[in-house]
């Protein structure tokens, strides 16, 4: 079975709720989830009451570095809270995105230091969201000390340098369905390269479907897809890879498999 180790499930992407794309996805070989709690309060907590409703679902909690400037001091102790329950596993996707710039830079590595530091308080791994500051990243991860808790980078986008720092930090690179992608070279590059003990497959669902699917909403079934494309770049068969990543994802996250 197959871990999808990032989906966004929320009900404003999937109105006719969870279950029935979880169950796509259970018919198509996909068997546990982590299922990202960002956006709003109420999207984390629906993301926590879903783990804790299913046991072949994770949860996390953060703020997207897109709503950075949403953080107040209330937002942050009930996060802290929530990341007391026993079926968040992570905070996150927290980090910083230059790209599209939602919240202002300062603010973002504010927050993103501030998470990094909740995460150490939990004693819970890191879900890294990272566009357009690759340097930055590294640099507060590596201030603040985010080695104690380890995490994982998210729909892993960047190159061999970025990888190689963050596999000295602890990290595990997570692959979306931007491996399938013909002209990905860099990140072709960084799957085969990658220790096969430090990788994970996810859909970021709805974002970014895999090739052949272009254009549809993304599911957590379709994490097939980066799997195969995987386990192509790698020269390995694709339980192989099935494998290893799903005891990957299970050890980042700290679950034991049913
Ligand atoms: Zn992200
Ligand atoms: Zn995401």
């Amino acid at each position: 079975m197959l871990f999808d180790t990032h989906c966004h499930l929320d009900a404003s992407h999937f109105p006719d709720g969870a279950d029935d794309v979880l169950e796509r996805a259970r018919s198509a070989g996909v068997g546990h989830f982590t299922v990202i709690g960002v956006g709003s309060l109420e999207t984390a907590r629906a993301a926590v009451a879903l783990a804790e409703r299913r046991s072949d679902v994770t949860a996390t909690v953060g703020v997207h570095p897109h709503d950075a400037s949403t953080l107040d001091p209330a937002l942050e102790s009930e996060l802290g809270e929530l990341l007391t329950r026993e079926r968040v596993r992570a905070l996150g996707e927290v980090g910083l995105d230059y790209h599209y710039e939602h919240s202002a830079r300062d603010v973002q590595r504010e927050v993103f230091r501030r998470m990094v530091a909740l995460a150490r308080s939990a004693r819970k791994p890191l879900v890294i969201h990272t566009r357009s500051a690759p340097d930055e990243t590294l640099e507060i991860l590596e201030a603040e000390g985010a080695r104690d808790v380890g995490g994982i980078i998210h729909c892993f986008s960047e190159d061999r340098r970025f990888a190689t720092r963050a596999l000295e930090l602890g990290f595990y690179l997570s692959f979306s369905g931007i491996l399938t992608f013909k002209n990905a070279h860099a990140i072709h590059d960084v799957a085969r390269f990658a220790p096969a003990d430090r990788i994970l497959v996810e859909t970021d669902s709805p974002y970014l479907a895999p090739v052949p699917l272009r254009g549809k909403k993304c599911e957590p079934a379709f994490v097939v897809h980066t799997a195969k494309r995987l386990a192509e770049l790698r020269g390995v068969p694709l339980g192989e890879m099935e494998t290893a990543t799903t005891e990957n994802a299970a050890r980042v996250f700290g679950v034991v498999l049913a």
